[in-house]
């Protein structure tokens, strides 16, 4: 069996049918046993910052008037867990209990069953606070149905909005040997370089979005499309299907807009003994990006 990507083993039971269950979820809200992750301006709390894990609070209702909404994201061994968010306050509060850090700084660190609860929260929250509005007739929304739908509060219009996730395709392009293509976003770390990557568009299929996004990028033809697994990415909101896929031309034009570090190809044997420096460095190692690496260069 193939390993796992990071974020994507739950640890938890979404138990999506009970988000309906109002009398449930008050029962639920009224008891001290229950959980909440909290969450503040994106940052997940964590008891210890250098060796991070999930990190709940046990339900403390006074909590519950400081955050404007309140997610059910389900169960771990029948305990309600639920995500507050805390962003009003000026400065980051329960200092008690640990600090909020940015799950994209410390999501490498985490134990794999802890991330995708870290990451349902924080991308339900970062949902929430962008669609406070209904994009049909601009009325105010509001959460319903333990936070996983939000209705406009104008009874004429009474439209339902959804969490929203953005798919992007990420895939190696290999030339059939023993080389990958490899660009640089000026965003990522110093001397970090990764595969590439789009979101797909409107009306497009996945396949179609991989061999676009390479000829838009760095100019080459691809054929053997396979698609490898997927990743819950949420920086903000995105999921990344990775593929492979072999290139049948092999001169790159490079997109500089996109790739302002540029792109080349990299052998299996400098990939090997990457220098992991300011010059060259492997993606990092919770993105489905080293994965795909890892495993071609193992092939
Ligand atoms: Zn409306």
């Amino acid at each position: 069996m193939k390993s796992q990507n990071f974020y994507d083993r739950p640890g938890f039971d979404r138990a999506g049918h009970l988000r309906r269950e109002q009398g449930w979820l008050l029962e639920r809200i009224a008891d001290k046993k229950s959980q909440l992750v909290p969450i503040w301006r994106s940052r997940n709390l964590v008891a210890d910052a250098q060796q991070p894990t999930l990190t709940t609070i046990s339900m403390d209702t006074s909590l519950l008037e400081r955050s404007p909404v309140l997610v059910f994201l389900g169960l771990i061994n029948e305990v309600a867990h639920f995500a507050i968010d805390l962003s009003a306050e000026s400065e980051p509060p329960l200092k008690e209990f640990g600090s909020f850090e940015d799950l994209r700084r410390i999501g490498p660190l985490l134990p794999r069953d802890e991330g995708s609860l870290m990451a349902f929260a924080r991308a339900h929250m970062t949902w929430h606070k962008r669609h406070l509005f209904c994009g049909v007739c601009g009325s105010a929304t509001e959460s319903r149905e333990g936070g996983h739908v939000r209705v406009c509060k104008n009874e004429n219009c009474n439209s339902h909005c959804f969490p929203r996730i953005d798919p992007a395709v990420i895939m190696l392009i290999h030339d059939g040997k023993d080389r990958v293509v490899l660009g640089r976003k000026k965003t990522m770390q110093p001397g970090q370089h990764s595969i590439l990557a789009g979101f797909v568009e409107p009306g497009e299929s996945l396949e179609n979005a991989v061999a676009r996004e390479i000829f838009e990028e760095v100019g080459l033809e691809i054929t053997d499309i396979e698609y490898h697994s997927s990743q819950p990415w949420p920086f903000p909101a995105n999921i990344m299907l990775g593929f492979t896929a072999r290139a049948t031309t092999f001169d790159l034009t490079v997109d500089y807009n996109e790739l302002e570090g540029g792109a080349q190809w990299f052998s299996r044997d400098f990939l090997k003994n990457s220098p992991e420096n300011d010059t060259f460095r492997l993606p990092r190692r919770d993105s489905i990006s080293r994965r795909l690496m890892n495993e071609w260069i193992d092939s």
